[in-house]
């Protein structure tokens, strides 16, 4: 079924009342038929619902659609972009272990990894997302996560998915994406060899700045990588932690399966089911929206392109970008999704563009139906230092703008004005 379809329909099937919208089941907990009801559900005996923290059938509507979308086996929805990451990293490695990171992240991605897991012992090491040859030159029998963004956030930058999961393969190391930017509708890594993506489904999934959230998908057949893998001997011995459980040996997806069972459980990231709600009535439109949304951002950076005081326009849709070709290979029909940003001279002019517009909210976000203007040197990007800020690409008078789906004339005229304020 193509996109759009599954958008509205995956992972539901109507309850006896015949019911339209996914019912909110706002519960924490679950009754047992008896003892042994629960005891099977513990087991894993019997599937079925526990407690929230571990599953709800609302948030089930949610991963299993998501999961359809991207094309993936399996899913685990998190609390937040963040949670979903940090689960993705640490279901993979352990202390001890090191994973391998495009230098080109979100920002708080990039403290997550190089300086929250440092403390859980993790070890991370960057490379940039177009070198292969660093990347390669960085993995070791240690090396259990490459991690990078298919569309980069703020640097923009498009990745060469394939080239970047076939020393993955090579190596047999697990390959974890963040899809946020592009989401499933743009971009479908697993059909680039990628093994997990990562989304913070807080942007364009509600498409209206609604709600946090995040989603982890694992692709399909993966337990044939985790099997019998030296880097990942957590999937194939006892988990002490679940009376011997293999994970690897359940003959259900053990990526996801460990994250719930026991990083869910352990951790208790897990989404409210009004959120998960919220995303459910977001993807009815997503894929309507990321047309609209790309659609904008390229007559907008054509615009930007054109001005005077505009020094340089990252937007992976215009022919003299650099990443033109990634996009027109890893992008359905070529488009680039909402996120574009802008370079002029200086800091001090920077800001004062940013302060002049007046349909652009100030907003530290993206995806939102809403356009939103951002100066990530001062804020998202704010505690890199200035040669953290170089190395992932985002000097000081970059602007960023997640373009929303109003007119593209009045964003134009509004840019133009603070432009030449
Ligand atoms: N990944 C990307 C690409 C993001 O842009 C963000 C947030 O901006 C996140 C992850 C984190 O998501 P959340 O804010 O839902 O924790």
């Amino acid at each position: 079924m193509d996109l759009q379809t599954l958008a509205l329909h995956a992972g539901y099937n109507k309850d006896a009342q015949g019911t339209m919208a996914v019912p909110i089941y706002q519960t924490t907990a679950y009754e047992f038929r008896d003892v042994e009801h629960a005891a099977n559900l513990f087991a894993l005996k019997e599937l079925g619902n526990i407690y929230t923290r571990l599953n709800n059938p609302t948030t089930e509507v949610f991963e299993k659609r998501f999961a359809s979308l991207e094309g993936g086996e399996a899913a685990l929805a998190t609390a937040s972009g963040m949670s979903a990451i940090f689960f993705a990293l640490v279901n993979a490695a352990e202390a001890g272990d090191n994973i391998v990171c495009a230098k080109q992240l979100y920002g708080g991605s990039l403290t997550q990894t190089a300086h929250t897991l440092k403390r859980f012992g993790i070890e991370a090491r960057f490379f940039d997302v177009h070198n292969m040859i660093e990347l390669e030159s960085l993995i070791d029998e240690k090396t259990k996560v490459i991690f990078f963004e298919s569309l980069t956030n703020p640097s923009i930058d498009v990745a060469d998915i394939e080239a970047i999961t076939a020393i993955a393969n090579a190596h047999n190391i697990l390959t974890v994406v963040d899809n946020t930017v592009a989401t499933p509708i743009l971009c479908r890594p697993f059909e680039w060899g990628a093994d997990i993506t990562v989304h913070s489904a807080s942007k364009y999934t509600t498409g209206q700045g609604l709600a946090i959230g995040g989603i982890v998908v694992e692709r399909k057949e993966l337990n044939e990588k985790l099997k019998n893998n030296p880097r990942y001997l957590h999937f194939n011995e006892p988990d002490a932690s679940y009376h011997g459980l293999i994970y690897t040996d359940t003959g259900l997806p053990a990526f996801t399966l460990r994250a719930r069972l026991a990083l869910l459980r352990d951790l208790g990231a897990a989404l409210s089911p009004f959120n998960a709600w919220l995303f459910i009535q977001g993807m009815e439109h997503l894929s309507l929206r990321m047309r609209e949304h790309s659609r904008n951002a390229l007559i907008l950076a054509e615009f930007l392109e054109s001005h005077p005081k505009v020094k340089k326009v990252n937007y992976p849709g215009l022919k003299s970008n650099t990443n033109f070709d990634n996009a027109q290979k890893y992008f359905t029909d070529g488009l680039c999704s909402g996120l574009l940003s802008f370079e002029v001279s200086t800091l001090e002019e920077a800001e004062k563009i940013v302060n002049a517009t007046k349909l652009y909210s100030l907003v530290v976000n993206i995806g939102d139906s809403k356009s939103i203007i951002t100066h990530p040197a001062s804020t998202t990007h704010q505690q890199l230092s200035h040669e953290e800020l170089v190395a992932c690409g985002v000097p000081e008078g970059l602007i960023r703008i997640s373009v929303g789906l109003e007119s593209a004339k009045d964003l134009i005229a509004d840019i133009a004005q603070a432009l030449d304020a």
